[in-house]
């Protein structure tokens, strides 16, 4: 007895038919595993005299042989004796599929076992075989059935297969979509937020400068003066701050190494800020290890440093104390920023080095929440990596590795 596909359309039949005939053309490797020896030589015997087709079998007596013959040969179809002397009924299903999960099974059962052949059918078996009512005709069409079979549900599951990568795909397209999408309405709020303060400024001096020229003194002008240049720096840096930030995003962020004096070049950018720092906090600098020999980007570092004194200072108190460090660590440079300053909250952490974000406990301290996003795309494209540890009104520390590439 054997279960036949049913086949609905001319197109189908068609399909068919081509398959079948491929497999007319080369000989079909059967495995049989049957412990009758009898029964082993009978269908033999039988598959000799098919005439449109060839069959070639391999026959083993156990499970455990048709595994390990499995692993090294190649087969189009097992014929499975359900009752073996190492595994008994539909216990031989799992293993086989497990070890050849695209190899059909036809299962061949005793007269009075017509229920467990239909469970194995259940279970994965492509089709089953009465062994008393075998025949020539029986045989050779259940084994083709069962391949075409097979064969057409390994493509089904090939094309679900395809069709989830597509999905998913197409979800994390999405997400990256949504993401440019927020980066951009973020963008465009900053922008208008944090760009009108300056141009107001820059306005109101102007005005004040043409319309009271004669009535202002000279160090009422100067002030004014200085004003508008503080707004056209303050603007200058946004906009260089938003095309870092953008440059980065779009991975178009290079690393250009030359040889730097490392020591020299931290020193100087420390005593600069240490001048521009209005409240009077302390900058130290201190460094260990042979640092001068190395290769760095001189841009890339600038804004790591400079972003993270710049946010140690903002953040710090008045007189706050600020280190940065310097340690040689072999084939890495370690730099370290801390500060005593208001910390940051640890709700906080998680997003901190994302564009646009700013810790809630920043009052009205200003800023566009873009550093930190510019340092860690520079440490990053320097082949570094970041790590923050801070405490709410007892300081922030900045940990950063760079590789050291020796001149
Ligand atoms: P900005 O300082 O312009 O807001 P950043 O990207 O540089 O943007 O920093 C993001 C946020 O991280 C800041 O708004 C602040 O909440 C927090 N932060 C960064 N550095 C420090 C620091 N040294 N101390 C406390 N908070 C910090």
């Amino acid at each position: 007895m054997s279960i036949l596909p049913v086949f609905s359309s001319p197109d189908r039949i068609h399909k068919w038919e081509q398959s079948t005939e491929k497999m007319l053309a080369s000989p079909v490797k059967i495995l049989l595993i049957e412990d009758d020896l009898a029964q082993a030589r009978l269908l033999q015997e039988i598959l000799k005299d098919a005439k449109e087709k060839t069959f070639t079998l391999v026959h083993v007596q156990r499970l455990q042989e048709a595994i390990s013959k499995l692993n090294s040969n190649y087969f189009d179809v097992v014929l499975l004796d359900l009752t073996l002397p190492d595994s008994h009924g539909l216990a031989s299903l799992g293993p086989l599929n497990e070890y050849a999960p695209s190899i059909p099974i036809v299962v061949l059962t005793n007269t009075n076992d017509e229920r467990l052949a239909l469970e194995a059918v259940r279970q994965g078996a492509q089709d089953y075989l009465v062994k008393r009512q075998v025949n020539l005709d029986s045989l050779v069409r259940s084994l083709s059935y069962a391949i075409e079979r097979k064969q057409n549900a390994e493509n089904l599951r090939k094309s679900h297969e395809n069709l989830a990568v597509q999905v998913k795909q197409q979800k994390e397209d999405l997400v990256k979509a949504l993401e440019v999408n927020q980066l951009r309405a973020e963008l465009v709020s900053m922008i208008s937020h944090d760009f009108r303060n300056p141009l107001t400024t820059i306005l109101l001096s102007t005005g004040l400068l043409e319309d009271h020229e004669q009535k202002l003194t000279n160090e009422q002008k100067i002030r004014q003066y200085q004003r508008i240049r503080g707004a056209i720096k303050d603007l200058t840096g946004l906009l260089d701050e938003i095309l870092l930030v953008g440059k980065a995003e779009a991975g178009k962020l290079s690393c250009e190494l030359v040889a730097l004096a490392l020591e020299p070049f931290c020193r100087k950018l420390v005593e600069e800020l240490q001048l521009a720092s209005n409240n009077n906090q302390e900058l130290f600098f201190s460094s260990s290890g042979e640092l001068n020999t190395g290769l760095w980007d001189k841009q890339l570092l600038k804004h790591i440093l400079f972003n993270l004194l710049s946010n140690a200072i903002k953040y710090s108190p008045e007189g706050g104390l600020i280190t940065l460090r310097l340690e040689r660590k072999e084939e890495w440079l370690l730099i370290r920023v801390s500060d005593q300053g208001m910390g940051i909250p640890e709700a906080d952490l998680q997003g901190l080095f994302e564009p646009f974000h700013r810790g809630e406990n920043v009052d009205s301290i200003p800023g566009t929440g873009l550093g930190l996003a510019i340092v860690k795309n520079c440490v990053e494209v320097h082949g570094g990596t970041i790590q923050v540890s801070s405490k709410l009104g007892m300081g922030s520390t900045f940990k950063i590795m760079l590789p050291f590439r020796e001149i």
